[in-house]
């Protein structure tokens, strides 16, 4: 895919801090800018609907470097259980779709962030209803990649995954999560036992 044809990142997956895409990789802190590998982002939201408040309980990039690397960390029990769960509920054709603008005879479809993230894609619960939800994404440089992601994760199909999750596989989320958040404890426990969907 060539660089330039990707979109930009939408404002939905800045660095809600610097309300900029994110610079540096949560683990490593590789520029992301300057990277040729890709990363994702990950972002999750506490969502007040009676009041229209949104806050975020946490959100980061990762490298690809560094994403394979925390996979080997989860055990195979605890990957092959996420694949089938993601095989069975989530349906690849209904994703949106996405074309560059070529000169060939195929027509470009725009990129619009909301029609990838407006409701859950397992469980189809639109995303102002739900007061807990996850974005996704994958990103090189400043570009976002859209292929199955970006997509938003509502909390009812977090607490599926946290059931698929082993204890060894969750003994080694919560030391991540004691190594790399160091916020307000009542987000870190909110975090703590989440699985990673990137
Ligand atoms: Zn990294």
């Amino acid at each position: 895919m060539d660089y330039d044809k990707l979109p930009d990142i939408p404002k939905e997956f800045f660095n809600s801090e610097t309300k900029q895409p994110f610079s540096n990789c949560l683990v490593c802190e590789c520029n992301l800018m300057e990277e040729s590998q890709p990363y994702a982002i990950e972002r999750a939201i506490r969502h007040y609907p009676e009041m229209a408040l949104k806050s975020v309980v946490f959100e980061y990039a990762l490298c690809a470097k560094c994403i394979s690397q925390m996979e080997n960390e989860l055990s195979s029990e605890t990957k092959m259980s996420i694949m089938k769960y993601f095989s069975e509920n989530l349906d690849l054709s209904s994703r949106p779709k996405w074309q560059p603008a070529e000169d060939e005879d195929e027509e470009p479809i725009p990129f619009d962030v909301s029609e990838w993230i407006d409701s859950c894609s397992v469980k189809g619960v639109p995303r102002r209803e739900l007061y807990e939800y996850t974005l996704c994404a994958r990103c090189i440089g400043e570009k976002i990649i859209p292929e199955v992601v970006p997509y938003m994760i509502s909390g009812l199909a977090q607490d599926d995954l946290v059931d698929l999750f082993s204890n060894k596989s969750l003994g080694f989320l919560d030391d991540f999560t004691d190594k790399h958040f160091s916020g307000p404890p009542e987000f870190k426990e909110l975090f703590k036992g989440r699985p990673i969907l990137v």
